[in-house]
């Protein structure tokens, strides 16, 4: 029997259906002992790219060839992490978490997986057909190589199970609705439960205390309003198309635009489903989905660059409107993932006119570029402004460990 205090690696695993990104975490201080991605599984070329001792970012290897499947990816995985004497069967692997898209309406916290949470991440397919698959495939290649080790998964929905019924259903027929398990559940939900819970300690108080509004821009951004803790609303839906402009979604769109699409041009279900997640959004409105782009198209005079960067502030404004509505009094409105921690520009566009809400930025700690979670906002201001960094993977682990701890309290 291993002591309990040797084991203190927990390994996240964020499967995708080509790809399967990893790192290996040292709960003690929330190190990373490695990080990876394994990409284009499957395909003629896949590519390894392992970095042990993420913090100080030396040693990278790569690898190329082909990877077959999710077996042959975490295994080839599992040898880099072999090389570095980090292997799976390594007594101070603790547990495996992983990343579970959709978690629907019965996971509302993590789960030790067992053949029943399986069985239910399955069911739950038809809701998330693009990802659910990839992430079961990834637990099953997990649990066949350690079947003795705790797993873990950490649904994304998660957190915003909280939601009141009445921001989290849509206004059509209840009994349609019901069949089908039509309902907002939102996503992201990892990233807005670190990055609510970071602000409350950046501002010293209990999270229970303060309510905050989280605005995660990446390629795919979400905003939900927290109070005291919990969600109490969210801008992703059904699935994650619903809410902001993001990089290639359209977010928000009438409805009828679809029959529109389908009825008038002619297109076909899957078309429509590509052109609304993969074709439009940043991309869709001016050709690019990276805002570094955006910004250098901007200052040479580009206007559909322009006009698309004013779309997607449009959108985000009005989100903040709508949640400084819903929770009554905010505390902090927070930006993170890649677009929140990063341009400087979107931040100070996305507040700018809503002193009414207590809301403004100071240029110079705007233009502060950090790691670390900080305030943009004046000295003094009613309602913070705060960039906080996201670490879906952290939380994962920590998650993980927590549960994966307990468990192991009972079988040691
Ligand atoms: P994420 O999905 O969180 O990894 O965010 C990826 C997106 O962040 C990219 O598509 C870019 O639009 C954006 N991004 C990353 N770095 C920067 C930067 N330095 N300035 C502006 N946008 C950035």
């Amino acid at each position: 029997m291993r002591s309990r205090e040797a084991a203190t690696r927990v390994l996240v695993l964020n499967s995708g259906s080509s790809s399967l990104k990893y790192q290996l975490l040292d709960m003690r201080d929330g190190s990373r002992l490695a990080v990876g991605l394994v990409e284009r599984i499957g395909e003629r070329t896949s590519a390894l790219v392992h970095t042990p001792r993420a913090s100080d970012g030396d040693g990278k290897r790569e690898r190329t060839g082909r990877i077959a499947d999710h077996t042959a990816a975490l295994e080839a995985v599992a040898a880099e992490l072999a090389h570095d004497g980090l292997g799976l069967d390594s007594p101070e692997l603790a547990a495996i978490g992983h990343r579970v898209v959709h978690g629907g309406l019965r996971f509302s916290a993590p789960v030790l997986i067992d053949d029943d949470v399986l069985a239910e991440i399955e069911r739950l397919v038809p809701v998330a057909p693009l990802h659910n698959p990839a992430n079961l495939m990834g637990i099953r290649t997990a649990r066949a190589l350690r079947p003795d080790l705790p797993q873990v998964a950490v649904f994304d929905t998660a957190f915003h199970t909280t939601m009141p019924e009445y921001a989290a259903r849509y206004a059509i027929d209840t009994a349609t609705a019901d069949a089908h398990r039509i309902r907002r559940y939102g996503f992201h939900g990892t990233s807005h439960a670190y990055v609510s819970r970071r602000t409350a300690e950046l501002l010293g108080r209990d999270p229970s205390e303060v309510n905050v509004i989280v605005l995660h821009l990446g390629n795919g951004a979400s905003a939900s309003a927290v109070e005291g803790g919990r969600c109490v609303d969210t801008s992703m839906g059904l699935t994650p198309l619903e809410g902001l402009v993001m990089g290639t979604r359209s977010g928000d769109i009438d409805p009828a635009v679809t029959f529109h699409l389908k009825r008038v041009a002619g297109m076909s279900v899957d078309e429509i489903d590509e052109l609304l997640n993969k074709k439009s959004g940043l991309a869709g409105l001016c050709g690019d989905n990276d805002m570094r782009e955006i910004q250098r198209r901007i200052d040479e005079g580009d206007e559909r660059a322009r006009l698309a960067f004013d779309i997607y502030i449009h959108r985000l404004k009005k989100y903040i409107g709508a949640y400084c509505a819903v929770l009554g009094r905010v505390d902090a409105v927070v930006f993170t993932a890649g677009v929140g921690e990063n341009a400087a520009a979107v931040r100070e566009a996305a507040v700018a006119g809503l002193e009414t809400f207590g809301l403004a930025v100071d240029a110079g700690r705007n233009a502060v570029r950090s790691d670390e979670p900080r305030l943009i906002s004046p000295d003094g201001a009613r309602t913070a402004v705060a960039v906080v960094p996201t670490d879906e993977e952290l939380e994962i682990a920590r998650q993980t460990f927590a549960l994966a701890g307990e468990d192991r309290t009972l079988i040691s």
